[in-house]
Parts: C-alpha cells; sequence; structure tokens
C-alpha cells in the first residue's frame, strides 16, 4: 500500500519509567508510515482525498505531550490506536518512538520501539433462537458499531434455519456481518463473548438453545490455532447455514486453509451435504 512518512518529529515529553523522567522530561522522536491509499489525491492534486500530514504531526505531538506512559511501548501502543481512530483514510501505520536521552549509564546513540498496527477485516457469524431472535441479532450489529475499535462494513439477511448439532430446539435466525476491527483475533473474541452476555446468552447446553451467539469466521487471511480460538472457524466449512449468509456478503473471500472462495464452499456443501465435525 501507498505511504505518507513522517520522519524524526521531535516532541518534548514526559515518559518514563523513573518519577524524575516524569518531572523533568525529555526529547522523544516519532518516525511514521501511514498506509493508505494515495491515488486518488495524487491523480487529482486534492488534499481532501489524502490526510493532511501535518495534521498527523500535529495530533502525535498533543497526544504524547498531554499524556504521560511509563513505557515508550504503551506510549507507542496509545498513539498508533489514536492515529487510527482519528483519520479515516489510514489503514495502517508503523511508528516508531525514539528515546536518544534515556537514563542508561552507557554510552548510546538511542533506544526505540517500532509497532506495526492498523484495521484488520473479520467476519463473523451470528445466530440466535430464543426469544426476539431478529432484535437479539440487531442488538450485536449495534453493539458493533457503537464499539470504536469496530466498524461495521457489512450486514447479510437475516435467514431462517433448522438446528444443526442433534439437539431438539427451535429453528435459528443466523447471519454474518463483515467488520473492521482494531481487536486483536482473541481481544474480538473476549469482546463478542461480552456482547452475547449482555444479551441473556448462557452456556447450558452444548448445541442448545441460545439467544445470540457470535463467532468469528475468518480474519483478514490469519491461520490461527490456540486453546481458545480457532481461526478460520473450524467448521464453518461445513455449515450451510454460515456459508449461505456470508457467501451473500464476502462470495470471493478466500477460506486461509482450504484455498477455496466463500461461493466454492457454499456449493460444496449443497452437492455434498453438510458433514459434522464438532
Ligand atoms: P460457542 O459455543 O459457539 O460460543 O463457542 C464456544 C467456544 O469456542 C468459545 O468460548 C471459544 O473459546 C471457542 N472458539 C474457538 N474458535 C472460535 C471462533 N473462531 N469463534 C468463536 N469461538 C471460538
Amino acid at each position: 500500500m501507498d505511504q505518507i512518512r513522517i520522519e524524526e518529529l521531535q516532541v518534548f515529553a514526559h515518559h518514563g519509567v523513573y518519577p524524575e523522567e516524569n518531572v523533568k522530561g525529555q526529547n522523544f522522536y516519532v518516525n511514521v508510515d501511514l498506509y493508505t491509499a494515495t491515488r486518488e489525491a495524487g491523480v487529482m492534486d486534492d488534499l481532501e482525498l489524502s490526510t493532511n500530514y501535518g495534521e498527523v504531526c500535529r495530533f502525535i505531538h498533543s497526544f504524547l505531550t498531554e499524556n504521560t506512559y511509563k513505557l515508550i511501548e504503551t506510549a507507542a501502543e496509545r498513539t498508533a490506536e489514536a492515529v487510527l481512530l482519528e483519520f479515516p483514510r489510514i489503514k495502517g501505520l508503523t511508528l516508531e518512538i525514539r528515546k536518544p536521552e534515556a537514563p542508561i549509564p552507557l554510552p548510546f546513540d538511542s533506544v526505540s520501539v517500532k509497532i506495526t498496527r492498523g484495521w484488520k477485516r473479520a467476519y463473523l457469524a451470528c445466530g440466535s433462537n430464543m426469544g426476539d431472535r431478529e432484535s437479539y441479532l440487531n442488538k450485536a450489529v449495534q453493539e458493533l458499531a457503537e464499539d470504536n475499535k469496530c466498524r461495521v462494513i457489512k450486514v447479510s439477511d437475516w435467514m431462517d434455519t433448522t438446528p444443526y448439532g442433534g439437539v431438539e430446539q427451535d429453528n435459528f435466525l443466523n447471519g454474518a456481518i463483515a467488520i473492521d476491527t482494531l481487536y486483536t483475533p482473541e481481544e474480538l473474541l473476549e469482546f463478542l463473548h461480552e456482547v452475547e452476555k449482555k444479551n441473556d446468552r448462557e452456556r447450558i447446553v452444548h448445541w442448545g438453545p441460545r439467544t445470540l451467539d457470535l463467532d468469528i469466521l475468518l480474519y483478514e487471511g490469519c491461520v490461527l490455532h490456540t486453546e481458545k480460538l480457532t481461526i478460520p472457524h473450524i467448521d464453518m466449512h461445513n455449515r450451510d447455514f454460515v456459508l449461505k449468509p456470508l457467501r451473500q456478503i464476502a462470495p470471493y473471500e478466500i477460506h486461509p486453509v482450504l484455498g477455496k472462495s466463500v461461493v466454492q464452499l457454499y456449493d460444496e456443501v449443497k452437492r455434498n451435504g453438510e458433514k459434522h465435525t464438532v
């Protein structure tokens, strides 16, 4: 992606683990690569179509002088997030904070922390088969939209489906949601669990009835397997009720393990029937 680069922005601020650093202050230097499409602005010669790097410099300068952190890791993390929330055309950034006057009693040039952060596209599955199903799904979308670390990009139709997994229960209403998020996969799962809980979700019977179920299907081409989380969702390619709404909002998205598009996976399930693997 195109980049706008800011080099060696000087900020006199008070970050540091030692109390005297918080009192006296020192110079920090910030380097930033902003990942953003510059083509349209470049062709049209129009600042409105780009991000004003002067504003970004002022913003970073104010942010780092108005806040004080012990660690430059934290200063970098919070600054990166604040820039991504403030400037909507910036998709990601690499931000380095240098601290050449750090209190190290040895000859050295500088110490620094450098991080890369950005908006990640994720696809979620949602389902409900208790109470006012439609209202639970709409509430989930609303809660995602109201969280500043999520932007709702697309929402499928809600689709009435028969239950899966062998437990006798009412029909589900299912859908898929595309979001851009600043959460890591683990943080996103935690946030989705909070939304489920707020919406009366209780985990009683595995596969059983639920007011609201939110799963992460895909997360920016990521492949991940931990005790708590498997991405892509371990069973998404076998579930008609997941693939049908997902096909509506992301037909050509590729499953990063199977190397097939959502349309291909849906066609296969239609041809071969659903298989239950979990
Ligand atoms: P569920 O009953 O669908 O809410 O899922 C139960 C558990 O599955 C969750 O508590 C997660 O720890 C785990 N899990 C593993 N992979 C995923 C995923 N991709 N999305 C959501 N939950 C997942």
